[in-house]
């Protein structure tokens, strides 16, 4: 299509050791809205989040990136230090980022600004007093202290109540109106198809379908492939 790119794959390989992970991965996140990335455990979702983040380099294939894309990627089980207050792990994150001085402090009362008030009070406190929803929520914020253009989110629903899945998604929602492309690993189809415009379907490591999920005959089909890779 014409569409711009933030991010492309082609004929991307990925294999630990003999294990492999990804195969013939053609993959295109186009700048704007929210990719579902969806599949099983084991499926290769992790794998394919770190190598569009481009910290891990595949196997075999392509990675192209728009000019300057900013990534990043919030973790699985989202890698809080749970013993520092909720400003140092945001100003823990500007570090690595490289972000300073003056820069630093905007980014943190921006930042700040994102999270929702319950959170924004307690900025002083341990990450470990926080609920695992409210953690979510951090480790989105600590990523957006880079101020990323391209946003990768692992499994945020893992180990959430509905009520915090629904407040996570409407953040995430928010951040792709705003302009951020968010790409969404997530092992549940349904939530997937509720909160993304376009849902890719992994399967043992491969590409099975692609499409939007307002369409009925391809949630039929990505019902089918998420279990058969057909
Ligand atoms: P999960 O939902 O369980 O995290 P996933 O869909 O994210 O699964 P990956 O974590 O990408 O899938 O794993 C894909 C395959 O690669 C699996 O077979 C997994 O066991 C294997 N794998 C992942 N990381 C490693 C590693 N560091 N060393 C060896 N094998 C790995």
């Amino acid at each position: 299509g014409t569409e711009r790119a933030a991010v492309r794959l082609d004929g991307v390989d990925h294999a630990y050791g003999g294990v492999t992970a990804l195969h013939g991965v053609d993959l295109t996140i186009p700048q704007g809205g929210v990719v579902g990335v969806v599949g099983a455990n084991g499926a290769g979702k992790s794998t394919l989040g770190r190598i569009l983040h481009g910290t891990l380099p595949p196997s075999r294939g392509k990675r192209a990136a728009a000019q300057g894309l900013r990534t990043a990627l919030v973790p699985e089980g989202r890698a809080l230090f749970k013993t520092l207050s909720l400003k140092e792990n945001l100003e823990v994150a500007a570090y690595a980022a490289g972000i300073k001085g003056a820069d630093l402090k905007a980014r943190l009362a921006e930042t700040a600004e994102w999270l929702p008030p319950r959170l924004r009070d307690r900025m002083g406190m341990a990450a470990a007093g926080l609920s695992g929803g409210e953690q979510q929520i951090l480790a989105i914020a600590r990523a957006l202290m880079a101020q990323p253009d391209l946003l990768i989110v692992d499994e945020p629903a893992l180990g959430l109540s509905p009520a915090m899945v629904d407040e996570v998604y409407a953040r995430l929602g928010r951040l792709a109106r705003e302009g951020m492309t968010v790409v969404l690993l997530e092992q549940s189809l349904g939530r997937a198809a509720s909160a993304c415009h376009e849902v890719v379907v992994l399967h043992e490591g491969g590409i099975a379908v692609r499409g939007e999920p307002g369409d009925p005959m391809f949630l039929a089909r990505a019902e089918q492939a998420y279990f058969d890779g057909q």
